[in-house]
Formats: structure tokens, C-alpha cells, sequence
């Protein structure tokens, strides 16, 4: 099994996302403990209902006011792997922190991301052994895709000894958390830092830039049969696909960009320069276009989001929005784009109609200067990689279909999850669901249900 080294994916210097200041930056440890000492430790605790991997908040809360912070750190990573991106990048507004008590009195919720972020960063960049693997088992496990999804599957049946080979196709790895994550929230080389160490946990072979398909044609490819026929499961963390596009006039060519291309481009790309870029002009309503809009705002361009529908049918968090307002987004509702102009090639506006009910409205119209545009409606599905799985099916939607209490698919030795099966949500719910295909993959290998033994 190849070993991997530090640093091993590191990312090219001076990148855009350099720019961006931490919005939540780590805390002091007196402001940590003040804020933990404001917990009241509820006994029905209501932030612990509403995190998808069920972290013990009241219990780590209590470690760091007692100054047990490895200990607060362990709570945590004994529930969700990936605590130091959720710590970071999970909408508390409108999970832990949005139920904490405190809300419901109308005051201000405990910063829970806040501590789970001191708790775990604090501790691993001092003391990263905190899990011990089970011994060595002979069973391998195939993962495809190294976003949140694989990555927390990975970890955690590597702590039950298991070896697992994740194959990625991009030439960096941890999918939407390296290349996606707002910048202000968590940057690609504290991603990668995250993912080095659950492949410290055990037996994890991470092989990058390899696609796995239907029928392997050359070096850089697998193919499904060869993964079913090698490993005694396999687990598909696909993730979604392509941005979707607009399909109108003056869309080919510069300029127009889709919104997560865009995204990865300000986190990886060294020396991106947004050169004759003032304005730019925003379409979709849901968290990516808040993102994108938002991330172009912090650059000091001028951001127009356009959306079809009136802004209390907007698919994006009410936080963000608010947010981005105050770094300068304006919102456009109830227009439609219909038209990009162009001059000599590059954008130089767009056509926007008004809308009723999300349809534009024939002869309205108005014209809205812009030099960059970013497509933010929604991305492809990846169907034909899950096809390629014979048994695999998927819904009306392109979304990969599991049975919800063992997130196994109809192939009997494939799991999945995330993106891929729930359409697009959060990394917390990548990892929850990974949290349920471990425990059945554990069934399923080992005839035993005691998974997480190894962590707890
Ligand atoms: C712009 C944007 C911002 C976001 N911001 C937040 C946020 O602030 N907070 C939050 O909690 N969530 C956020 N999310 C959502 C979050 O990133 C995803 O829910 C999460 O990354 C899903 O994890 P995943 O492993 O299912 O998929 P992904 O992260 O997409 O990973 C899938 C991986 O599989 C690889 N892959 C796909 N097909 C193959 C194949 N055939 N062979 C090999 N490899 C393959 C892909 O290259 C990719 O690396 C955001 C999403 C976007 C688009
Ligand atoms: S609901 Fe708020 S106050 Fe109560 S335990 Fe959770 S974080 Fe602490």
C-alpha cells in the first residue's frame, strides 16, 4: 500500500482565496472558555437533535470550560470525522445553533461552530493520535469519489482495520470541500489538512487523478467491473456533476462562467486576476449563487444576483443573503436572464425580463451592464458513472437510490452517499450518511454491528 507524505496535495501559491479574511476566525482560549461557560447544558439538549451526526455538544462544551480541550475534541471526532470542516463550514443558524435555547429566547445562540473549531484544531495541531485503528483486517474497500461522503466512510472503516483505496478523478483531492467551501469559511489547504490526517487514521490509499467508469480505456481509468471484482465493497461518493446552463443567446464563449468552475478556479488557480471585471452579474437563488455572489462582492466587484422568483422563495439560507448583502450583493428578484450581449466577443451586459410566477413575461425588458457572469442554477447529475454499477438504480431526479436505514443500493456489495443520493445538501449530511453505510458495511464484512467501537 502506497504511503502517503505531508503535503503531499499541496496547492499552487498565490491563489485568490489567499485574499479572503476568515469571517469566524480560531478562538483565544479565554474567549473559548467565557463562551463555553455561558452553556447551560440542557438535559434534552436541542442542538444535539438538530446536528445530522448527532455530536454531543452540552458534554464537549463542558470539556473546554474544564480545560479538557482533547477531550472536547474526542466527543466530537467520535461523532462526526470531519468535525474540523463542520466546526467551519455547517450552517449552525440553522442546526445546532439555530436550536440552541438561547434562540428560542430571542438572544444569542452559544457559538457552538466556534468551540467545535477551538476543540479540534487546538488538538490536532498539537496531538493528531487520538484514534487507534482495530487490527489489520483482510478486506478491502473500494471508495470512489474523496469528498466528505468517502473520505468519512474511509476513516472510519479504516479505524475498524479495514484497507481502503479511494479513487478520485481530479488531480486534487476532498471534492467540494477542497475546491467548493467559500474561502471567508474554510480554505482549501485547511481541507487538505483535514484529509491527511483521517488518512493517518489506518490502512487508506488515496489515488488521485483515476476516473472510474464504465469501460477503462487507458491509464487514468478503472472500470466499474474491475472495482465490484477487486474489493469486497465499494462505496460511491460521487457527488453531483457539471454546472447546468442557461441555454440562451451570447452564452458561448468568455465571460460566462459556471459557479462552482468559478469557485474552484479563485481556490486553486495561482494568479487568477479578475483583470476588467467591475460588475458582475449573478443567476440562481440558491446557497452556490449566495457563494459565488458574495466571494465576487469580497473581491470589490459589483454583484448583481438575479433571480426568477421573489427573494422569499429563494432556495438560499436567509443568513447568507443577509450576509452578502453586507459586503454589497444586490438582489434583482423577478427577473429572468434572456439574453448576454456581447461586443467584439466580451460580455458587456446582460437582457433581463421581468417574471410572473418564475416565467418572464414577453415585451418587458431592461439591460444591466456586466463583464463577468456566473451560472449558479443547479448541477448535473453523475448518472452514468452510478449506471455503470449493474443493479445501481437511480431516481426520477439522477440522484442514486439506497435503502435510508443502511444507504446499501441494489448492487448488494454497493453503498452510497451524499450529494449523489440527497441531491445536494451539506458536508454534515455527507457524513452522517457515510456514518450509515459504514455501520452496514461493518454488518455486511464482518457479521458484527459494533462500529465506532474503534473511535468511542
Ligand atoms: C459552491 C458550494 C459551496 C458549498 N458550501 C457549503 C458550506 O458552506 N457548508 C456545507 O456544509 N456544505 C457546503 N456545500 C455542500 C458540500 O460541499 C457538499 O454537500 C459535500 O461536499 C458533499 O460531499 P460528497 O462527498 O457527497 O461530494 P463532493 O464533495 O462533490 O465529492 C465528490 C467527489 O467524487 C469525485 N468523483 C465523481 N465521480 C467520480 C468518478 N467517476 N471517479 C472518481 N472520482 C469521482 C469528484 O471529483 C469529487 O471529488 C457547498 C457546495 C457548493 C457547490
Ligand atoms: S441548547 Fe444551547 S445552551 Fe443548551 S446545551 Fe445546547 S448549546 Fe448549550
Amino acid at each position: 500500500m502506497k504511503q502517503h507524505q505531508p503535503g503531499q496535495w499541496a496547492l499552487p501559491p498565490d491563489r485568490a482565496e489567499e485574499g479572503f479574511a476568515d469571517k469566524k476566525p480560531l478562538y483565544t482560549e479565554g474567549e473559548a472558555v467565557a463562551e463555553a461557560s455561558r452553556c447551560l447544558y440542557c438535559s434534552d439538549a436541542p442542538c444535539i437533535q438538530a446536528c445530522p451526526t448527532s455530536i454531543d455538544i452540552p458534554t464537549f462544551i463542558r470539556k473546554i470550560g474544564t480545560g479538557n480541550v482533547k477531550g472536547a475534541a474526542r466527543t466530537i471526532l467520535s461523532a462526526n470525522l470531519l468535525g474540523q470542516s463542520c466546526a467551519q463550514v455547517c450552517p449552525v443558524e440553522v442546526l445546532c445553533a439555530g436550536s440552541c435555547v438561547y434562540t428560542r429566547w430571542g438572544r444569542e445562540p452559544i457559538a457552538i461552530g466556534r468551540l467545535q473549531r477551538y476543540a479540534v484544531e487546538t488538538t490536532l495541531s498539537k496531538d493528531p493520535g487520538l484514534f487507534q485503528a482495530r487490527p489489520a483486517t483482510d478486506k478491502r474497500i473500494a471508495l470512489v469519489g474523496s469528498g466528505p461522503a468517502s473520505i468519512a466512510a474511509a476513516g472510519l472503516l479504516a479505524l475498524e482495520g479495514h484497507t481502503c483505496i479511494l479513487y478520485e478523478r481530479k488531480a486534487l483531492p476532498g471534492g467540494l470541500n477542497t475546491l467548493g467551501i467559500a474561502p471567508y469559511k474554510f480554505k482549501g489547504v485547511e481541507a487538505l489538512r483535514e484529509l491527511e490526517w483521517i488518512l493517518s487514521l489506518g490502512r487508506i490509499e488515496l489515488r488521485t487523478g483515476v476516473e472510474v467508469v464504465e469501460r477503462a480505456t487507458g491509464p487514468g481509468q478503472v472500470s466499474a467491473a474491475e472495482l465490484l471484482a477487486s474489493h469486497d465493497a465499494v462505496f460511491l461518493g460521487l457527488g453531483l456533476g457539471a454546472d447546468s446552463r442557461l441555454g440562451i443567446p451570447g452564452e458561448e464563449g468568455e465571460g460566462v462562467h459556471g459557479a462552482t468552475h468559478l469557485i474552484e478556479r479563485l481556490k486553486t488557480e495561482p494568479g487568477l486576476r479578475l483583470e476588467g471585471v467591475q460588475r458582475a452579474v449573478v443567476i440562481g437563488g440558491g446557497n452556490t449563487a449566495l457563494d459565488i455572489a458574495h466571494e465576487l462582492a469580497l473581491l470589490g466587484v459589483e454583484v448583481a444576483l438575479v433571480y426568477r422568483r421573489s427573494e422569499e422563495e429563494m432556495g438560499g439560507y436567509v443568513h447568507e443573503l443577509a450576509s452578502a448583502r453586507l459586503d454589497g450583493v444586490r438582489l434583482v428578484e423577478n427577473r429572468q436572464l434572456v439574453e448576454i450581449l456581447r461586443e467584439d466577443g466580451r460580455v458587456v451586459a446582460v437582457r433581463l425580463a421581468a417574471t410572473r410566477e418564475g416565467r418572464p413575461v414577453p415585451g418587458t425588458g431592461e439591460v444591466l451592464p456586466a463583464e463577468l457572469i456566473a451560472v449558479a442554477i443547479g448541477q448535473d447529475r453523475a448518472t452514468h458513472v452510478a449506471r455503470a454499477f449493474p443493479g445501481v438504480e437511480l431516481d426520477e431526479r439522477g440522484r442514486v437510490t439506497v435503502e435510508p436505514t443502511t444507504h446499501r443500493t441494489g448492487h448488494p456489495k454497493v453503498w452510497s452517499g451524499g450529494d449523489c443520493v440527497n441531491g445536494g445538501k451539506e458536508v454534515v449530511n455527507a457524513v452522517a450518511e457515510a456514518k450509515i453505510a459504514v455501520r452496514d458495511i461493518q454488518r455486511h464484512l464482518v457479521g458484527s454491528e459494533d462500529h465506532g467501537r474503534s473511535v468511542d
